[in-house]
């Protein structure tokens, strides 16, 4: 198999390199080589311009959030679902952990993180950027 036979199974299916890129501590989203926007999920062809010249590439992590909410609910301590802007150019639902939910802020700049989901899956999250 040839570097490019590789580089077309792998995009052929961008979920799988999605969960493989959590997998090993990476959030992936796509590049897109014709009109330079990010694109998350990771797609095969740019949504934007319809060029197949994407490219993975793993996130910095470093984010600002958008809007948040928190959730309460009846069984479980309220958690925050959160909308945070990379500034690699895409927006994604996440959740901000290690603070309480009703305490994530508009604005508030935010690290990714990883736990994991109700089936054992890892996940993105966030956690607020510790001042430096
Ligand atoms: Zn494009």
């Amino acid at each position: 198999m040839g570097p490019n036979e590789k580089y077309l199974s792998a995009m052929s299916q961008p979920d799988v390199e999605f969960k493989a890129g959590l997998a090993v501590g990476e959030l992936r989203y796509t590049h897109c080589h014709q009109c330079g926007r990010a694109t998350f999920y990771p797609r095969v062809v740019c949504p934007a311009c319809g060029s197949a010249n994407v490219e993975l590439r793993p996130s910095e992590g470093n984010g600002v959030v958008y809007s948040s909410s928190a959730i309460t609910s009846r069984d479980a301590d309220p958690y925050s679902v959160t909308l945070v802007d990379l500034p690699e150019g895409f927006r994604m639902l996440s959740s901000v952990q290690g603070i309480r939910a009703e305490d994530v802020t508009i604005g508030m700049a935010v690290r990714l993180s990883f736990d994991t989901d109700a089936n054992g899956d890892p996940r993105a999250v966030f956690v607020p950027e510790v001042e430096k």
